[in-house]
């Protein structure tokens, strides 16, 4: 079968809720995948910072096949053997006192909620049912109905109501405004350290400081979303430690498995995630010994590999180097660590024809927000392949 006829089967049978890039994907290694067609493409997406370690890194790969041939699911109605190891060793990487583990990034998230919530009630002692949560306008923290009662995007919204109560909706980087919002029934704040489906955007310095100080100040939770800027992805193992802030709680998900299946947790304080109680949260496949081997692997790459400080290495030479291609079409070149944002002018427009023109030299890269280009690589790539991007990178801008 060729690439059109992978098309055409998913076109037929698959729901549209996805515009990929025509390009049939069947192998991958590092930084590299490969068609159907067998074309090479230089992988500048990792989805979307799931696969921080790179494609099948072989001594996660190794790990998960072990782990296959022993025990895969016992459910959390058993204890396994894997499960509280992964539980210490990323309460300690993260400086916290426990963590929940669940699957997607959206359950990671669902799970934060309802923590909050209960420490809402529990601890603040806010009246029954009247919590509140603080969000931050173009947010994106999932897929759930709850998640997307506070998305300001209407296509991820419309005909999906009606939504879920007790949200409050800000706009992101104006601390001002989360004091101003803030009232005695308000349970939390969440917030991305930086918004990456938003266009990669990058607050004000400070901004989570204050944010820290001002949930400090009222008794609210501060809760840091890092499915994205966490693990190494933003040039610190989480954005938050560029401003030395820790939150309550943390949700992490995607490269916590490097890419190899779906692992998600919160990490949080013992005064919030304490108050769980048996019965009162679960899922079937969280905490699973396949899942928890595969992310202890996962994360002793990042450390043994020091992807944080190479993503903030590379990330700043790729931004200079990009700013230097000096493209009549870019507007701004943003980013922290190696997630990266080129955001066209009005001459540039949309970034979809960019994406494919890099396609075509063997780039793959995915608009978000329209006029966003992202740039986001495994963080085990190398300079060299860096410079090979940035020669096909400066044509395709300036052309
Ligand atoms: C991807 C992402 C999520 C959702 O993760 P899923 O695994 O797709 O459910 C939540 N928050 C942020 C910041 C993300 O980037």
């Amino acid at each position: 079968m060729r690439t059109e006829d992978f098309i055409r089967l998913e076109e037929t049978y698959g729901a549209h809720n996805y515009h990929p890039l025509d390009v049939v994907l069947s192998e991958g290694k590092g930084v590299w995948v490969w068609d159907v067609e067998g074309n090479r493409y230089l992988d500048c997406l990792s989805a979307y910072s799931a696969l921080n370690q790179g494609h099948r890194h072989p001594r996660i790969v190794d790990v998960m096949i072990a782990q296959a041939q022993k025990l895969t699911l016992t459910s959390r109605a058993f204890r396994n053997d894997q499960l509280p190891l992964l539980e210490k060793e990323l309460c300690e990487l993260s400086g916290h006192d426990m963590m929940l583990p669940m699957n997607t990034g959206a359950e990671a998230v669902e799970t934060a909620l309802k923590a909050a919530r209960l420490w809402g009630y529990q601890v603040k002692g806010i009246p029954a049912n009247q919590a509140e949560i603080i969000v931050c306008d173009h947010n994106f923290h999932g897929r759930t109905i709850s998640i997307i009662t506070f998305s300001t995007e209407p296509l991820y919204r419309d005909g999906f109501g009606p939504f879920t109560p007790g949200f409050k909706v800000i706009p992101f980087g104006d601390a001002g405004a989360l004091e101003k919002a803030i009232t005695p029934h308000t349970a939390a704040f969440m917030v991305e350290p930086i918004q990456g489906e938003a266009g990669v955007i990058v607050p004000p310095e400070g901004y989570l400081r204050e944010v820290r100080e001002i949930c400090d100040r009222h008794t609210v939770l501060m809760i840091a979303d890092e499915i994205q800027s966490g693990l190494g992805r933003a040039g610190k193992l989480f954005a938050c430690d560029w401003e030395n802030v820790q939150p309550d709680m943390i949700t992490i998900g995607k490269a916590l498995s490097g890419g190899m299946l779906p692992v998600s947790a919160v990490v949080g304080t013992r005064e919030v995630l304490g108050l769980f109680k048996p019965g009162s949260h679960g899922s079937t496949f969280g905490g699973s010994p396949m899942a928890c081997a595969v992310a202890r692997e996962a994360l002793n790459v990042i450390v043994d590999e020091n992807l944080p400080q190479r993503a903030h290495e590379l990330g700043a030479y790729f931004v200079e180097q990009l700013w230097e291609i000096n493209s009549p079409y870019v507007k701004e070149v943003r980013g922290k660590g190696l997630l990266i944002g080129v955001e066209l002018n009005d001459e540039g427009g949309d970034a979809r024809p960019f994406c494919e023109a890099l396609r075509e030299r063997g780039i793959l890269a995915k608009e978000t927000h329209r006029n966003v280009i992202r740039f986001a690589p495994p963080l085990i790539i190398t300079q060299e392949e860096l410079d090979w991007a940035l020669v096909h990178i400066r044509e395709v801008l300036r052309s």
